[in-house]
């Protein structure tokens, strides 16, 4: 079986990455011919492919924090409104209705919030397991 190394130097024709044309290593080999030539990718474009693939924990990390983020606010908010449609709204009808509306806003930000919770487990657990080869 044919398994992508680690080498200094792009050796074999073209001599350079396939993503970005660098010449200068450390290159991922992965030992295969295309007519193009043997295919090398190089660190940045590694990275890049990475990243662009989810497999970076920090951009995880950055969009689970903005949800939360989004979510404390928008909670706030809530409280903020449900006081003001307290003091605007004596018709008790108009006010639940008003108060079940921003429950199921709160209730699509938790849901959003959860998924992308499960989504990050599933990453890191998808890294683990790449990790571990
Ligand atoms: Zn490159």
């Amino acid at each position: 079986m044919i398994e992508p190394q680690i080498v200094e130097t792009a050796a074999m024709y073209p001599m350079h990455c396939a993503g970005c044309t660098n010449v200068y290593g450390p290159f991922v080999d992965f030992e295969r011919e295309t007519h193009a030539g043997r295919i090398y990718l190089c660190r940045k474009c590694a990275r890049t492919a990475a990243r662009l693939f989810g497999f970076s924990k920090g951009r995880k990390l950055e969009e689970l924090s903005n949800a939360a983020e989004s979510l404390e606010s928008a909670q706030a908010l809530i409280a903020d409104l449900e006081h003001q449609v307290e003091i605007l709204y004596p018709i008790e009808g108009a006010k639940d209705a008003v108060i079940k509306d921003l429950e199921e806003q709160i209730q699509a930000l938790e849901s959003q919030m959860n998924a992308l919770k499960g989504h990050i487990a599933e990453e890191a657990e998808l890294n683990l397991q790449l990790a571990r080869g």
